[in-house]
């Protein structure tokens, strides 16, 4: 049976400019509907061939000469193009680490650059609801520098406001991090406004782009961000523990100092020296050896991201997002189980919204469940919220609205 919204799925694919990408990508198995995208991108379909090349020629052919050939400027040659796609000039963003060890080199950095600076600049300001990586790092650089945490309650079903923001930070105030995109609910932050007022107070910025890295348009420089970490295995799709990046803004680079001084961050990398000396530049940023074999599948994404833009890629995440808040209330919202309604805990149709929608009712651990057995694969992010992402490049709409009506024959069916 065709409903009108599936009718309407397959118009909207019919007219998306973007719809033959999707089968770039491996689509295998007994997948239906891959909801998840905002967790781990799907693998390029050329990926094969691509690893195929590095292990013949780059590793067994050109062997440690791939060194001095390509590998040592690829964090950084990497880092350009992803910069590209925040909003960042050339030279000041890297790949290398994950995400969690990055958080940790640059919020160690930053606030030891505001205490060096203040000594009475001892509090860091994160919200209560971001992801669990985010806190507890900053949990344990207060630890260990004796600082203390302020932290902003967010609405769970929103995000952070400048209002929160503005009303949190002061002159103790060394740094704020906070996610671009609530990784709970897919709120949007206000970049702009949000750096502008942590500023105010004199505090540094560290954003998380880990939700919004290769979806939404983000514009570093020109806000004024001090540094921001982000994923490269979530919609830039490198693969399961692709390194992330880092982004330093350039007139901060000479002043900050990692915690993780290691040889490939040293001023002259071979000259083998006695004792550790900083570069002056972003590769102080850098610990040990770059994880080059990780960013093959990532360098293949980049390219179709360059290709398609960033532009274009998020008007296919609203149009997607939208079409996905139109299913759910068609097949999910109505049906109450267990004498509840499932709810709709993200921000509406706007400049608020990212690529994701959560949705939370008592049952969705189960019906999570029931749902990868048959291929329909949102994910659960406890403790009751089911997650849609919508990966703008390898989705169709015709995906979203079978997984979705699927969302709703379970959820009934747990009743
Ligand atoms: C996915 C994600 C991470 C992941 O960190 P890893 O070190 O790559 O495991 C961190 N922060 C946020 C906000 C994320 O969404």
């Amino acid at each position: 049976m065709t409903t009108a919204l599936a009718g309407r799925a397959a118009e909207l694919d019919a007219a998306d400019p973007l719809a033959a990408h999707a089968r770039r990508f491996v689509r295998g198995g007994d997948v239906v509907s891959y909801l998840d995208g905002n967790s781990l991108g799907r693998p390029l379909a050329d990926l094969p061939e691509r690893f195929a090349g590095f292990v013949e020629r780059d590793w067994g052919e050109r062997l440690i000469r791939s060194w001095d050939e390509q590998w040592m400027e690829r964090p950084f040659g990497l880092g350009d193009r992803i910069g590209a796609l925040v909003g960042a000039a050339p030279g000041q963003a890297f790949v290398g680490d994950s995400t969690t060890v990055l958080l940790y080199k640059l919020a160690r950095a930053a606030v030891d650059a505001r205490l060096a600076a203040d000594p009475e600049r001892r509090e860091i300001v994160i919200d209560d609801d971001s992801f669990p990586t985010d806190r507890f790092v900053v949990e344990g650089v207060a630890a260990e520098r004796g600082l203390t945490i302020r932290w902003i309650e967010a609405d769970p079903a929103s995000g952070v406001s400048l209002e929160q923001v503005r009303e949190a930070v002061g002159e103790r105030t060394a740094l704020v991090l906070l996610s671009h995109v609530a990784y709970r609910s897919g709120f949007l932050a206000d970049m702009a406004g949000i750096t502008e007022a942590a500023h105010e107070a004199g505090a540094l910025m560290l954003w998380d782009l880990c939700h919004s890295v290769g979806v939404i348009p983000t514009e570093l420089d020109a806000c004024g961000v001090d540094l921001a970490v982000g994923c490269t295995y979530k919609y830039l799709n490198g693969g399961p523990g692709s390194p992330a990046f880092g982004y330093v803004a350039e007139h901060l680079q000479g002043e900050l100092e990692q915690p993780i001084q290691g040889w490939m961050g040293a001023a002259d990398v071979f000259l083998m020296e006695r004792h550790y000396r900083a570069a002056p530049d972003l590769r102080r940023f850098l610990s040990g050896t770059p994880p080059v074999l990780a960013t093959v599948a990532l360098e293949a994404m980049l390219e179709l991201v360059e290709q398609v833009g960033i532009a274009a890629i998020r008007e296919k995440s609203v149009a997607l997002t939208d079409f996905a808040e139109a299913a759910l209330a068609e097949h999910v919202l109505p049906h109450e189980v267990g004498g509840q309604r499932p709810r709709l805990a993200s921000p509406p149709a706007g400049p608020h919204r990212g690529s994701h929608l959560t949705l939370t009712h008592p049952s969705f651990r189960a019906v999570t469940e029931r749902l990868w057995q048959r291929g329909v694969i949102p994910d659960f992010r406890a403790p009751d919220g089911i997650r849609i992402g919508l990966s703008p490049l390898s989705t169709t709409f015709a995906e979203v609205e079978g997984g979705i009506a699927a969302l709703g024959e379970e959820l009934r069916r747990a009743g």
